[in-house]
């Protein structure tokens, strides 16, 4: 499954004519293969063995190269630095308060919120972002813990 999810990414970049580096297809692989939301520093943290010679500038780099072929979609929160995710099916994300983490979840139907927007508005309607909130698990588990 994510083997064919990197071919199809490698295959994107050919058809927009972006050079395949090895650390650029190190970097897709990992995106594929964590399934966590992981931001450049973590990226960084994860393939420093590999390539010494790498930099969280460069990593940064190439997911901005990504992010314009539209293989990954950047996620901004304000105040920390920015998360990538793998652009699969549209989906959504449900973050934890507590440790940050953030897991993928798929809902169908939205698309309604989106007619009715337009319908009242006006408004010629690109996409919506919803996230929803609480405490993962593993948090919770600890939580429980230190009760
Ligand atoms: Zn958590
Ligand atoms: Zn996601």
């Amino acid at each position: 499954m994510s083997q064919d999810h990197l071919k199809e990414a490698i295959d994107t970049l050919k058809d927009t004519g972006v050079r395949i580096t090895p650390q650029r297809h190190a970097i897709l692989e990992y995106l594929i293969d964590s399934m966590s939301h992981p931001t450049a520093d973590d990226i960084y943290k994860a393939l420093e063995g590999k390539f010494p010679n790498m930099s969280v500038a460069t990593v940064y780099n190439n997911l901005r190269v990504f992010r314009e072929v539209g293989l990954v979609k950047e996620l901004t929160y304000g105040d920390s630095s920015s998360r990538f995710d793998f652009v699969t099916t549209e989906h959504y994300h449900v973050i934890c308060e507590d440790c940050g983490k953030i897991v993928d979840f798929h809902y169908p139907g939205l698309d309604e919120v989106e007619q009715l927007a337009s319908h009242v508005t006006g408004f010629k309607i690109s996409h919506h972002r919803m996230e929803v909130y609480g405490t993962c698990p593993e948090c919770s588990a600890k939580k429980e813990l230190t009760h």
